[in-house]
């Protein structure tokens, strides 16, 4: 009899190093591969946002449609059913005799629960079930550290990882995938669309799925060693080159981490090493740091006290200013250009992430969480993790030895936007 495997992606949309799908191929004679499009978990609100914004979908969507392309290439599909997760599962258990069903770990406490009750289903009805670390750049069992004892101040961690955890080698991305033939009344309407006007003012490259990431990082490296400068331009606000733009492929793993560090270790080789290569690792460190404290803290990055217990934090929610600032119709016009850009593309710098949050939280005096919620909901690369990480720092009550980041706006904008050529290019619509 067939061995039959299902792979369920969620994010980790892509072959090369995919460590859950080479190992699913490995162990069966066949592999369902699927993705469940559940709106009722996309659409749950929280402070009034839906959790995943349009922007988000049409996204989602179109790298699905890459994978789908990319699996049909070696032989496959990708099967991409409306619904939840555990109804989908049910449905292929009861058409086929399935022996396991691969996935991603999760980092966010709900997929991580919605992870636990497929497990208990499936074993229960004998088939196994199995996660894999696959988003991180240092794998958690390589860390010098058990995740409950990982330090709370990224420069503690990082030095401590940088001295004695090593990267391991991406691994191959499979050449070949059987996959049994999917009858008529399994299949459901995939071919759903979102309306996405790619805005042309935007500052990210053409979005695709896993080709256009690996393309778009080949060429941020090596075809315009764009990367030579990173340190120096990353806290530029506009423009495609000033920072690398990998984020939204992280976020929905079109691009693994490892293999961008390994692409870097290379470039360091063949090109040249300096700061800026040292420091595009540096800051993907910082992703694999929020993504191991929420491990260690999984439900208090959404509080109000955050991680730290602080109970000053401002619990208000004013929603005449609160849609002021995601309109982008504050008083003050350096922030109002960030959050149109927002509005329109999906994306906003670092740097200008960081103004807004703080303007929202400590001029607007809002509750931090809100902001963290509207993010959410817009974000083309929302991550929970580094979202609600970097909204904690700054709101005082995450990582920061310091109590919160509060950043003048008018001395920001005299830095980064003196002649105020990034507000002309948002304010003026
Ligand atoms: C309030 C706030 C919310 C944020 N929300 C998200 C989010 O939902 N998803 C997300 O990926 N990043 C988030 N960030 C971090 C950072 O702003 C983005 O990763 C970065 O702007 C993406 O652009 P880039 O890929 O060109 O970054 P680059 O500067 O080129 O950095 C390279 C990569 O390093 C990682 N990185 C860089 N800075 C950070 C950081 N501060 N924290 C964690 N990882 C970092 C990202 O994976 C990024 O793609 C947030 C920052 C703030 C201040």
């Amino acid at each position: 009899m067939k061995r039959i495997g299902i792979v369920l992606f969620t994010s980790d949309l892509r072959l090369h190093d995919n460590f859950t799908l080479l190992q699913a191929i490995k162990e069966n004679d066949e592999i369902i591969p699927l993705f469940c499009w559940d709106e009722v978990f996309m659409n749950r609100t929280q402070f009034g946002f839906s959790r995943m914004g349009e922007i988000r979908k049409a996204f989602l969507k179109k790298v699905l449609d890459d994978l789908h392309i990319q699996l049909k290439a070696i032989g496959g599909y990708l099967l991409v059913k409306k619904g939840n997760q555990l109804d989908v599962l049910n449905e292929l258990l009861s058409n086929y005799r399935i022996f396991k069903v691969y996935t991603k770990k999760q980092v966010g406490i709900e997929e991580k629960r919605a992870n636990e009750q497929i497990k208990k289903i499936l074993i229960s009805k004998g088939v196994d079930f199995e996660e894999y670390s696959t988003s991180t750049m240092y794998h958690p069992s390589d860390l010098p550290f058990s995740m409950k004892s990982i330090p709370e101040v990224f420069t503690k961690f990082r030095k401590i990882v940088e001295k004695e955890a090593v990267v391991r080698m991406p691994v191959a991305s499979p050449t070949k995938i059987n996959s049994p033939v999917i009858s008529k009344d399994l299949m459901n309407a995939t071919d759903f669309s979102f309306d996405f006007k790619f805005d042309n003012r935007s500052a990210l490259p053409k979005l695709g799925g896993e080709p256009a990431a690996l393309k778009h990082l080949n060429d941020y490296l090596f075809e315009n060693q764009h990367l030579l400068h990173y340190k120096d331009t990353r806290n530029e606000l506009h423009g495609c080159d000033f920072s690398s733009k990998l984020s939204q492929w992280l976020s929905l793993g079109c691009l693994s981490t490892k293999f961008i560090f390994h692409e870097v270790k290379r470039f360091e080789k063949e090109v040249k090493a300096n700061e800026s290569t040292y420091w595009l690792i540096f800051e993907l460190l910082w992703r694999d740091f929020f993504r191991f404290s929420f491990k260690k803290h999984p439900l208090d990055y959404f509080q109000l006290h955050g991680i730290l217990g602080n109970s000053e934090r401002n619990a208000k929610i004013n929603s005449e200013v609160l849609a002021s600032w995601v309109n982008g119709e504050t008083p003050n016009s350096f922030v109002n250009a960030s959050m149109k850009e927002l509005k329109a593309t999906g994306w906003t710098s670092n740097r200008m992430r960081q103004i807004v949050a703080s303007y929202l939280i400590y001029d607007l005096e809002q509750d931090w969480r809100v902001g963290a919620a509207y993010f959410e909901s817009q974000l083309i690369d929302y991550d929970v993790s580094s979202n609600w990480g970097n909204w904690a720092y700054i709101a005082g009550v995450g990582n920061d030895p310091r109590s919160g980041r509060k950043f003048n706006t008018d001395k920001q904008e005299e830095q980064y936007d003196k002649d105020k050529c990034y507000q002309k290019i948002w304010n003026t619509i």
